[in-house]
């Protein structure tokens, strides 16, 4: 299938590992140019590097927190300059949490709200326009399936995901009239190398394997029985980011081996 990508400018936040980096691939080897940003310097780079050099598009790197308001204006700055503005924003930089809501301070939520809600609200905010000029984009959003089936250990994951979620739904009925499509996409496990890392610690000096760890974790959890490869999510999303998926608007779309307990 073609998905009518070639020449399109993607911006990708968190593009420099795991599902992020998967859709940045994916998208490259469309034909679709990139905009990359990870706080990591030196691994955006050499990420950077290697996309140009296996697909031979354009690929900026814009090391930047985006849970930083001035940093996102940078970003966006830097876009602009390079690209004259993007086609494609695929919100997806974030990370787990672990906490009580009884024990959490402001500090905690407030960092996670900035990270999962207000990255994807001002990068939205600043680059919707510039779609419009381009004759219309698409905004894919990254929460979880803890977006509505939360994990106990982590409150203020789960809640910031359910409002990235809200915000996708809203933001969708905003700009479809502009020609934008929104929709969020809800992944179940995907073995990243944060997964491998952690269960390399929890396993430390144990009988189990970290392998073992991280199978015993899908069996309980996911019907398919493993996590998900980040390609996995990848190419579901960079079909969601093609004019092949003309139709799907703010929905939210589930890619989790089946670990969804209800219907939707
Ligand atoms: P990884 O930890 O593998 O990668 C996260 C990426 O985001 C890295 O590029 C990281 O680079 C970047 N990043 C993190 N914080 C910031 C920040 N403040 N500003 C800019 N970039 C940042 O994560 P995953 O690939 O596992 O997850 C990606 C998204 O998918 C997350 O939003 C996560 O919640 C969601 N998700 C993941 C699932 C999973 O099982 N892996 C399941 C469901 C959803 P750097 O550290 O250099 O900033």
């Amino acid at each position: 299938m073609d998905l009518g990508l070639t020449g399109k400018v993607a911006v990708v936040t968190g593009g420099s590992v795991g599902i992020g980096l998967a859709v940045a691939r994916g998208l490259a080897a469309e034909g679709v140019h990139l905009a990359l940003c990870a706080r990591d310097a030196a691994r955006l780079e050499g990420v950077a590097e290697a996309i140009r050099a296996e697909f031979g598009v354009r690929v900026l790197p814009v090391p930047a927190d985006v849970g930083v308001a001035a940093d996102i204006d940078r970003m966006v700055a830097a876009v602009q300059a390079e690209f004259g503005g993007a086609d494609i924003l695929f919100n997806n930089a974030g990370t787990g949490s672990e906490e009580t809501v009884l024990d959490a301070p402001d500090e905690k939520w407030q960092q996670y709200w900035d990270l999962h809600v207000m990255a994807a609200v001002r990068l939205s905010r600043a680059l919707a326009p510039l779609m419009m000029e381009r004759g219309g984009g698409v905004i894919l959003n990254n929460a979880s399936i803890c977006a509505s089936q939360p994990l106990g250990y982590e409150p203020i994951y789960n809640v910031t995901k359910a409002a990235l979620v809200m915000f996708s739904k809203c933001l969708a009925n905003e700009l479809i009239p502009h020609g934008i499509r929104v929709n969020a996409l809800n992944p179940g496990l995907v073995r990243t190398p944060d997964w491998e890392k952690t269960a390399r610690i929890l396993t430390e000096g144990k009988a189990q394997t970290w392998e073992a760890y991280l199978q015993n974790i899908a069996d309980e959890n996911a019907p398919i029985g493993r996590f998900a490869r980040p390609e996995e999510i990848a190419d579901f999303a960079v079909f969601l980011c093609s004019p092949r998926a003309s139709y799907s608007v703010g929905s939210t779309y589930y890619v989790d081996g089946g670990w969804l307990r209800v219907t939707t």
